[in-house]
C-alpha cells in the first residue's frame, strides 16, 4: 500500500505528527503503525489483589498502544527549556517555548481545559532550596492527571481516526529504502511511504538502534539515568507540591561531584511498574480527581551516567542493573530508607510495621545489592539534602523502589533546518 507519510509509533510523538499533518497538509495520505493496542483495549492486569506484579504481557499496556508510554502517565507537561529535552538546540529557545505552548493549547482544546498550570516564577522555595545547596529549576507545569490525560487522548483519537489509517497490534519489523521512499516491513506485509516518521520511544530504543545501523544513520548515545522512586506521606512534600506541583531539584553530591535530580513528582499518586523489553522498572503517576488520589507522594531520584570511550552501551549498563533487581526481587524491589542506612534488607515484617503504606506491591529487599555504590551514595546524600527543605524525607519509613531507569534513545544525526 502506498502512503505519503508513514508514522511508526503512536505515542505523543507519533500522534502529534499525525495531527500536524492533518492540519497543515490535509490531502496527504497518512498511516500510523503501533505494535500495542488501541486506547480502549489497553489495560495493565496488575490489580494489587489477584495479580500483584508484572506478568510480562506480550505488549506492555503501560508502555505501548495508542498514547504510547504517555497514556497512563501523569499528564504533566513541563513547559521549559531547562530540562526534559534539547529541542532548543535545533530551533532556538523562543521557538521551542512557542511550540510547547502550542501543544498545551491543543491539549486544552481536546479536553484539558480547567486543569491547573503551576509555575516556579516568584516562588520563595527557590531561595530555600539554594540555602541548602539544592537548585530548583524554572518551569511551568500543566497537570492534566492520569484521568484527564486519558480523555484528551480519546478526543484526539476521535479527531484523527477518519483522517489517518491506524494499524494497531502492528509491529514494524524493519524499515527498508524503497524506490519512492521507505518501506515498513510487518511480517509478510509491506507499506510504502514517500516519507517515514519514526517515533518509537523508550520501548523501541533497541529496535531503533538496529534500524539506524541497518540504514547507516549516524548516532551517538552514552547516557543512562539510574536511581530509585521515593514514596513518602504527601504531607512531607506538600509545601512544594501544593505550590509547584512538580519541583525539579538538582543537587551536586560532595563525594563524587555527581548530579542527582528529582524527576516526575506525583503528589498523592501511585507507584507503578513498567516493562521495557522484558525488564521491569518503576514509574509513577497521579489522578486529577481527588477521589482517586492516595495519601502518598512519589518522585524519582536519578543520577545521570555519561560514559566515555571505549564504553558505548549505556543502555546495556542500565539494563544489567535493572536485571539484577529483577533477579533478586522477581520484579521491583522496595526498601525502607532506615533499613538501607542500617545496612539491612527490608523484610515483609519490617514492611508491615512501616507507617508509610506502599502503593505498589513490590518485594522487600536490599537496594545496596543492586545499585552501584557511587549511585546509591549520591541518592542517600540527596535524601539528606532534601530533608532540609522537606523535613521528614529522610525518615526511616520513606520507601525506595528500585530500580528506576531512563533509557535514552541514541541521538540521531540530523541535517536540518
Ligand atoms: C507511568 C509513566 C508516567 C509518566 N509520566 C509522565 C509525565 O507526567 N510527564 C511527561 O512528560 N512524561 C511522562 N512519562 C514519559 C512520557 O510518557 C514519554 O516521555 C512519552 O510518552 C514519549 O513519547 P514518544 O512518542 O516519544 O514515545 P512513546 O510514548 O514511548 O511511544 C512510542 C510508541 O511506539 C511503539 N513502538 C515501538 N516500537 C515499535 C515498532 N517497531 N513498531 C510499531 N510500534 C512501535 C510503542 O508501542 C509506543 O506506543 C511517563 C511515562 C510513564 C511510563
Amino acid at each position: 500500500m502506498l502512503y505519503d507519510v508513514i508514522i511508526i509509533g503512536a505515542g505523543p510523538g507519533g500522534i502529534f505528527s499525525a495531527y500536524e499533518l492533518t492540519k497543515k497538509a490535509p490531502d496527504l495520505k497518512v498511516a500510523v503503525f503501533e505494535c500495542g493496542n488501541a486506547l480502549h483495549k489497553r489495560r495493565c492486569p496488575i490489580d494489587g489483589k489477584k495479580i500483584k506484579s508484572c506478568i510480562n504481557c506480550p505488549s506492555c499496556s503501560i508502555m505501548s498502544g495508542f498514547g504510547g508510554a504517555g497514556a497512563f502517565s501523569d499528564g504533566k507537561y513541563n513547559i521549559t527549556n531547562d530540562f526534559g529535552g534539547t529541542l532548543y538546540e535545533y530551533i532556538g529557545k523562543e521557538e521551542a517555548m512557542n511550540l510547547m505552548h502550542y501543544v498545551d493549547a491543543i491539549n486544552m482544546e481536546f479536553g484539558g481545559e480547567g486543569t491547573k498550570l503551576y509555575s516556579t516564577a516568584g516562588t520563595k522555595l527557590k531561595k530555600r532550596c539554594m540555602q541548602n545547596d539544592l537548585h530548583l529549576l524554572e518551569a511551568s507545569v500543566r497537570h492534566l492527571g492520569t484521568d484527564k490525560n486519558y480523555i484528551v487522548l480519546e478526543h484526539i483519537y476521535d479527531y484523527l481516526k477518519d483522517k489517518v489509517d491506524f494499524f494497531f497490534n502492528k509491529q514494524v519489523d524493519t524499515i527498508t529504502v524503497a524506490d519512492d521512499g521507505y518501506c515498513a516491513v510487518c511480517g509478510a506485509e509491506r507499506y510504502v511511504g514517500k516519507k517515514c516518521i519514526v517515533s518509537v520511544g523508550r520501548s523501541g530504543s533497541k529496535w531503533m538502534e538496529r534500524i539506524c545501523k541497518e540504514l547507516a544513520i549516524p548516532t551517538k548515545s552514552n547516557r543512562v539515568d539510574l536511581g530509585v522512586r521515593v514514596e513518602l506521606p504527601a504531607e512531607i512534600f506538600s509545601e512544594l507540591t501544593d505550590e509547584l506541583y512538580e519541583s525539579k531539584i538538582v543537587y551536586r553530591t560532595p563525594k563524587y561531584g555527581d548530579m542527582v535530580r528529582t524527576f516526575c513528582m506525583n503528589p498523592k499518586g501511585a507507584v507503578v511498574s513498567e516493562n521495557t523489553n522484558g525488564i521491569i522498572t518503576v514509574n509513577g503517576h497521579s489522578y486529577e480527581d481527588p477521589a482517586r488520589q492516595t495519601g502518598n507522594t512519589n518522585f524519582a531520584l536519578l543520577v545521570s551516567k555519561h560514559f566515555s570511550e571505549p564504553f558505548k552501551d549505556s543502555n546495556g549498563y542500565g539494563e544489567s542493573i535493572a536485571k539484577l533487581s529483577n533477579m533478586l526481587g522477581g520484579g521491583v524491589l522496595v526498601q525502607r530508607f532506615g533499613d538501607l542506612i542500617r545496612g539491612q534488607r527490608s523484610t515483609p515484617k519490617r514492611m508491615e510495621e512501616s507507617f508509610t503504606v506502599p502503593t505498589l506491591s513490590a518485594s522487600p529487599g536490599d537496594l545496596s545489592l543492586v545499585l552501584p555504590k557511587r549511585i546509591l551514595d549520591g541518592i542517600i546524600e540527596m535524601i539528606y539534602a532534601l530533608d532540609k527543605v522537606a523535613p521528614g524525607t529522610a525518615n526511616d519509613d520513606t520507601l525506595l523502589y528500585g530500580v528506576e531507569v531512563k533509557f535514552y534513545n541514541m541521538e540521531v544525526a540530523v541535517d536540518i533546518i
